[in-house]
């Protein structure tokens, strides 16, 4: 191991409902603690406040009960999709407005404001950098974890959202990936295949990875996005509400459901270490005075149909990737859900071996992410990572097929050539059309990017058109077209498959740099209003000095412009604020020149501006 660079490297894993980092230290990953020693985990939840600033993390599930329409959970359901993605019991989950912007960008929509779901992401991550360099000072190079089966568009979306917040993102790894290497599988000697079994609050995920000589392949992944520990929660509350009814006690309020859930994972989780518990509520206001026994078994009898259907997602797995369970060589266990020993129990006697549970299972995966921003910083050479594209990448063909060119799970970075003609004869310019997805039809497969390549006329069978995709090491598609006979070449990096512009992104980030994205848009806004009242005083100042010397069309310009900027400085939407400014700026330029030729005039006795010699 070596270790090249001091400056600090962290893993962040961007969970569905809680976010958290690791960083590389002294040869290991370890989470990034605060001065009080709690780790530096932040709820996913953002939630905007009436005066335009917004809070992140705890304070904003505290605001969701009161405000839930202004505060936005959940926020990874959204990355990298249109609003055809999203199954109705995602959307239902949104108390907020959601609004389509394409068919790959769903917003989020509070009061007036939307927000894409970058900029939430964004904001969420630049919370968990704010809190990070508060311990390690500053901070800039991150890996940040994703699901296995993210496609492109949602990659590219994380992506993004980290930039927003200011971090130089390394690499986006999948989530299971990260949890194999804090358990240290997948250094160069090990080869076999890891079952990544992840139960959290909300969701569960199984991922089979192949790992090879420091490679991850996925080989198959299966989940329910609403299958989790919450259920275990919602089935205790109704054996409780069960329980107060038989005594005839009032359970119908609102109130008492919230109190009971709590009441509830708490039992849970006692049951994680004990053999018996008490789940407790003594609610006097609402009348209620609950203590039920609740033993392991009982706990158990209540999980098992949810075990069993984790386990059928799992045998699902299996059979995708044409394995047998005898096959699979290491479990790792993910996800608080997974500290039920009864977890622990079922899924090693499914899969007939004992599961790797050292490592909090809450934490592995940004352990993990920080093991391999380790690796990229160059800390340490111990492991190599290879992760692969999860989805595969082709071009459409004459008839509306597509010719895959790139295979699902190819380890990346990888490149592939093939040669194409034409049909016809004297074509001139040959569509691209890249698409993702396994199917055989443009119809079923999901667009990414088109483009043209402009050839000489020939005729038919002659072009010989040859395009390469180059998948680069964070599964960004790069694609080019060569003509051989003419040498015409055309190129296109696959961006933002996300729906969010270049130059949106330039937008966001000239308003969000590091920190706190609203303060800086806050600062800029004031900073803005102040130059425009400035910019505007002092033309005005002019125009009544100099103004006769303007045409009247001259005139009627800079007033016009004066009144749009006054006008939208009230308003908030800086953008808009700095193009009227420039628009003024640019209408009172003869105004200005008037100005700077009088000066001149005065102090060089008669000579023109445009006439003095600059050396
Ligand atoms: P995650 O989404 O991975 O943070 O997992 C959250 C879920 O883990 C919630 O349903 C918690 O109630 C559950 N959980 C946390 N700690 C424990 C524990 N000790 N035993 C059982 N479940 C737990």
């Amino acid at each position: 191991m070596t270790d090249r660079d001091d400056a600090p490297v962290v893993g962040i894993d961007l969970g569905t409902t809680n976010s958290l980092v690791a960083h590389w230290v002294d040869g290991a990953p370890q989470i990034v603690r605060d001065a009080g020693g709690h780790p530096v985990h932040v709820p996913s939840a953002v939630s905007y406040l009436p005066d335009g600033t917004y809070v992140v993390g705890q304070a904003a599930v505290e605001r969701a009960a009161m405000a839930p329409a202004e505060t936005v959970l959940s926020v990874k359901r959204l990355m990298g999709q249109g609003l055809a993605d999203l199954r109705p019991e995602v959307r239902g989950h949104f108390a907020c407005e959601l609004v389509e912007v394409d068919r790959q960008r769903v917003d989020v929509k509070v009061g007036e404001a939307t927000y894409s779901p970058q900029e939430v992401s964004a904001q969420i991550l630049g919370e968990l950098k704010r809190r990070t360099e508060a311990v390690l000072g500053p901070v800039q190079d991150a890996v940040i974890t994703v699901p296995a089966y993210f496609d492109d568009s949602q990659r590219q979306a994380t992506r993004t959202a980290g930039k927003l917040a200011g971090w130089n993102v390394l690499r986006i790894i999948n989530e299971p990936t990260a949890a194999s290497l804090a358990y240290g599988l997948g250094d160069k000697h090990t080869d076999g295949v890891i079952a990544v079994y992840d139960l959290g609050g909300g969701t569960f995920d199984l991922s089979l990875l192949r790992v090879q000589a420091g490679t991850f392949r996925v080989l198959a992944t299966c989940g329910d996005t609403f299958l989790g520990g919450d259920d275990v929660d919602r089935l205790l509350v109704d054996v409780a509400l069960k329980s107060l009814a038989e005594k005839g006690l009032p359970t119908a309020d609102p109130r008492l459901k919230a109190r009971l859930r709590a009441a509830a994972e708490r039992a849970k989780i006692a049951l994680s270490t004990e053999a018996t518990t008490v789940m407790r509520l003594r609610e006097p206001t609402l009348g209620v005075n609950l203590e039920l026994e609740l033993s392991r078994a009982d706990l158990h009898t209540l999980m098992d149909p949810l075990l069993e259907r984790t386990l059928e997602l799992c045998q699902q797995a299996l059979t995708t990737a044409e394995l047998t369970v005898e096959q699979v060589d290491e479990l790792v266990l993910v996800g608080g859900s997974t500290r039920t020993p009864y977890v622990h129990e079922r899924v090693g006697a499914f899969f007939g071996r004992a599961p790797h549970v050292g490592l909090d299972p809450d934490q592995v995966v940004a352990q993990g992410a920080a093991a391999q921003a380790g690796i990229l910083a160059g800390h340490t050479s111990d492991l190599l990572l290879l992760d692969v594209i999860p989805l595969s990448l082709g071009i459409e063909t004459y008839g509306g097929g597509v010719t895959k060119l790139i295979m699902a799970n190819s380890a990346i970075p990888t490149q592939t050539t093939e040669e194409y003609s034409t049909p016809k004869d004297n074509v001139t310019a040959i569509d691209l059309h890249v698409l993702q997805g396994e199917r055989e039809l443009v119809a079923d497969c999901r667009s990414l990017a088109r483009f043209k390549l402009r050839i000489p006329p020939m005729p038919a069978g002659m072009p010989q058109v040859e395009v390469t995709f180059l998948v680069d090491a964070d599964g960004i598609l790069h694609v080019s077209a060569l003509e051989k006979r003419s040498g015409a070449e055309a190129s296109i990096e696959v961006t933002p498959v996300h729906g969010l512009t270049e130059e949106e992104i330039d937008t966001i980030m000239a308003d969000s740099i590091t920190h706190a994205l609203e303060d800086v848009r806050v600062h800029q806004l004031i900073d803005l209003r102040n130059e425009s009242a400035t910019v505007i005083r002092a033309t005005q100042r002019t125009l009544k000095a100099e103004g006769a010397k303007l045409t009247p069309e001259q005139r009627t310009a800079i007033t016009e412009a004066a009144a749009t900027l006054e006008a939208l400085c009230k308003h908030e939407d800086n953008q808009a604020i700095k193009a009227a400014l420039e628009e003024l700026n640019k209408q009172a330029e003869p105004l200005a020149e008037l100005v700077l030729n009088r000066v001149a005039q005065d102090s060089l006795s008669g000579k023109r501006l445009d006439e003095i010699e600059v050396s």
